[in-house]
């Protein structure tokens, strides 16, 4: 029997996003990690793993399953972000302790490999479009399969100067405004041009981000048919998820969704109704290994693959969890990369490594990574001042109106 002795977060980053738990127990050396990562509140977060940890001490650690249903009922109310954030680090953590007593990577609790390495798809990006072509190339030239993308910043190809947009006296919008009938023209024409160029060898992905309104976001899946996408990502926003009924019958762009969704009934009817090709979303917000497992199983019946959001804020264990469900799940379809920097990435010894377009887990018992605590602490900055990317401004419609996400 395995206690449970304490629970602590880590925070790093250099912008302080990244907030790794760690599970300690009764046994010599032994302890586990997690990913609690949340980049608009690491305070809230962290907060909440602390309000959780002592109902855990004393707790046998390989009860993963039970843990989990205790920490998920524990608040009352549930599937929000933030206590899914808690519970996929802790939930993390007793997977690799599990897998370090077991003296297997997690992969193999989970019931071995299915395949010999993750591939993974790149972010192409460009303002221009020769720009967008070149980077698409180099990623070919490394080794991708599949390539997302995208004319600069989310939204980018349908934004409009404030000489174009025609502001309204009084306007508060600062900058270029967002457009989507603009978007409805820009993007196709993206693709055709990407395609004129490249052929139909190298497969794309593109990602609305949520952006559109609902008849735009089907009118473009339609527009975008004979480009032969690999997937649509987040054509809609997660509120308007009914309208990809329309969206298939009207056309046979694969979609795939979720990176925003935390709540069971926001997954189970698109997957059940087969209405994504792909679910998306976050592992650690979709709290953990234990609940995206079954998530895989549930896709895998009803012919969706997964494809679990990676890049921007995600942390390397995060990335790690994911990579071991990808190793695992027959019905894995493809995962997104992350943009670690080398210093990030020395924080984590044993992390995965990503090469030609390939991830690779380390083989090593349970997750296979550690954090460096003393370098983590370095890293930290915990001037919240200095973290311009949790600003939540929106962009805005040319009437001073905010676009979601
Ligand atoms: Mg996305």
């Amino acid at each position: 029997m395995t206690k449970i002795t304490g629970v602590k977060c880590i925070r790093t980053r250099r912008d302080g996003m990244w907030t790794i738990v760690k599970v300690l127990t009764d046994q010599a050396g032994l302890y586990g990690i997690g990913s609690a990562s949340d980049v608009r509140h690491p305070e809230t977060v962290t907060k909440a793993v602390e309000t959780i940890a002592p109902m855990l001490i004393g707790r046998e650690a390989g009860n993963i399953e039970d843990n989990w249903q205790s920490i998920y009922t524990s608040g009352y109310w549930r599937n929000g972000s933030i206590l899914n954030t808690a519970l996929a680090g802790i939930d993390m953590a007793l997977w690799d302790i599990k897998g370090k007593e077991a003296n297997m990577p997690v992969y193999d609790l989970l019931g071995g490999p299915c395949r010999a390495a993750v591939p993974c798809y790149a972010h192409a990006n460009g303002r221009e479009l020769p720009e967008l072509v070149e980077d698409i190339q180099r990623y070919v030239e490394e080794g991708y399969q599949v390539i997302r993308c995208q004319l600069g910043a989310y939204g980018g190809g349908g934004f409009l100067s404030p000489s174009q947009a025609r502001l309204p006296k009084g306007s508060w919008t600062r900058g270029v405004v967002f457009d989507d009938e603009a978007y409805l023209e820009n993007i196709p024409k993206m693709f055709e041009y990407v395609r004129s160029k490249l052929g139909f060898d190298v497969k794309l992905t593109h990602d609305v981000h949520e952006h559109l309104r609902p008849q735009v976001a089907v009118q473009l899946s339609k527009l975008l048919e004979p480009y032969r996408l690999y997937f649509l990502e987040d054509a809609l926003a997660p509120e308007q998820v009914h309208w990809y009924k329309l969206i298939r019958d009207q056309c046979t762009t694969p979609q795939a969704m979720g990176e925003l969704f935390v709540n069971p009934h926001e997954w189970m009817p698109l997957i059940t109704e087969r209405l994504i090709d792909f679910v998306r979303v976050r592992v650690s917000k979709a709290a953990g290994i234990t609940q995206c497992r079954k998530i895989a199983s549930l896709c895998e019946w009803f012919g969706v693959q997964t494809a679990w959001q990676e890049g921007g804020d995600n942390d390397p264990v995060n990335q790690m969890a994911a990579c071991h469900l990808d190793m695992t799940c027959w019905n894995f379809g493809i995962q997104e990369e992350n943009h670690f920097s080398e210093a990030e990435l020395e924080l984590f010894p044993g992390h995965a490594i990503l090469e030609g377009g390939y991830l690779y887990p380390n083989r090593a018992p349970g997750l296979g990574m550690d954090i460096d605590e003393a370098k983590a602490k370095a890293m930290l900055n915990t001037d919240a001042a200095s973290r311009p990317s949790i600003s939540g401004e929106p962009d805005r419609r040319t009437d001073g109106t905010a676009v979601r996400p």
